[in-house]
């Protein structure tokens, strides 16, 4: 109780944070300091040693050839899409449970996302409902090019199941994962899985830095080549020598400094997480749905989630948990295929998506980092055993 009341002596409120980055800065913040100073004293701000040395380290991570970091992990998305020249005609297909950034960059470049629905167990892209949506967007007079599953909350979607529909069909697959970094699927890191993968460095990702950050992984050398000249304008021999039309995609040093310093203390928070899941899980399975995590595979828990009974009155209870200090978030309110910006778009049913709609209304993503405690995890769990239990 020490520790809640010490986080409470502000507003009266115990308040546990709902990601507790303060902590990890408190951890490591010397650290960064010297990375920090280290930077300004070269002053080399982009694409500095910092970067490339990063890119080393994640490739080594992820166990794979290319690890190309960038500006954001929504730039990651286009520009692989940008390299494999997606654009009017083509399909995408890709879950319609996800943050928007998946849909987004296809719509960007023209071609049409084509939403598929979740799978109830572990809320990711659904196979079945895939083939499903691959057949209707042929039907539609489309071409489809290339799946994007979402490795969401930090677990990996079924890639196995879904890479032999990409085989059947000729399709490129693109995991985004933006919320797994760090995660393993049957002996693979999440970086190394499908034909090329994504991630996000957002704050609040797993492994998170200090402003915006991505990066893009692959063992494709032209793939990597492409992408490269992409992020720096289509860069040929230098920025001033133009072979494709590029963005501006790049990390800034600073970001690279810091993830360095992050990535020594990421596979110890990994492990925390898990122990963190583990324990939720262990108190609070017999009364709301408890995240499962397919077998051989770990998550990298950017979201603990949990499936509230259809009785429970979520608005309510969101209200109830935060006035005994417990923040809690609803990842996502709506799907894609429902919003407006998107409703548009085809989904693989041609209407409903029944299981990604349900999942909308009673998911609950409760306080997760490397850095709960564990007498933040028991007021967690008692506080929603005895709201649950009314
Ligand atoms: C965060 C996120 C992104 C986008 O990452 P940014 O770095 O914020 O651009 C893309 N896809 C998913 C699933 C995400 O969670």
């Amino acid at each position: 109780m020490t520790q809640l009341l010490k986080q409470s002596k502000n507003d009266g409120l115990l308040t546990i944070p709902f990601i507790n980055l303060k902590a990890q800065q408190d951890r490591i913040r010397l650290q960064i300091d010297v990375a920090i100073k280290s930077v300004l004293d070269h002053g080399i701000y982009i694409m500095g040693p910092e970067v490339f040395d990063l890119e080393n380290q994640l490739a080594k991570f992820c166990g794979v050839k290319h690890a190309i970091t960038c500006s954001n992990g929504t730039d990651a998305l286009l520009l692989v899409l940008m390299a494999k020249k997606v654009g009017p005609g083509d399909a995408v297909f890709i879950p319609s449970f996800t943050f928007a950034a998946t849909a987004e960059v296809v719509a960007c470049v023209g071609a049409t996302p084509v939403f598929i629905d979740s799978l109830e167990e572990t809320y990711n892209i659904d196979p079945k409902n895939l083939e499903l949506g691959i057949q209707r967007a042929k039907k539609e007079g489309l071409n489809p090019v290339g799946i994007i599953p979402v490795d969401l909350f930090g677990q990996p979607a079924e890639y196995d199941a879904i890479q032999v529909i990409a085989d059947t069909h000729s399709l490129w697959v693109m995991a985004d994962a933006a919320q797994s970094f760090g995660a393993d699927y049957r002996g693979r890191k999440t970086g190394n899985i499908g034909d090329v993968a994504t991630t996000s460095f957002f704050p609040a990702k797993p492994l998170g830095c200090y402003g915006d950050g991505g990066a893009v992984f692959t063992n494709d050398d032209d793939l990597a080549a492409i992408i490269k000249s992409l992020r720096v304008h289509g860069q040929g021999l230098d920025k001033y020598d133009n072979v494709r039309i590029g963005m501006n995609g790049r990390l800034d040093t600073f970001q690279a400094a810091i993830l360095l310093e992050k990535l020594k203390i990421f596979p110890s928070e990994l492990l925390f997480r898990q122990q963190v899941a583990a324990k939720y899980n262990e108190g609070l399975e017999e009364i709301v749905g408890v995240p499962r995590v397919i077998e051989g595979a770990t998550s990298a828990w950017a979201q603990y989630t949990i499936r509230l009974p259809k009785s429970a009155r979520r608005a309510a209870l969101m209200n109830r948990l935060k006035e005994t200090g417990i923040p809690t978030m609803v990842y996502y309110v709506k799907p894609l295929h429902l919003q407006t910006a998107y409703r548009h778009y085809l989904t693989a049913t041609g209407g409903v998506l029944p299981v990604c709609e349900v999942l909308s209304e009673e998911v609950l993503s409760l306080p997760m980092s490397g850095y709960v405690e564990d007498e933040e995890i028991k007021h967690i769990i008692e506080t929603l055993r005895t709201l649950c239990a009314l």
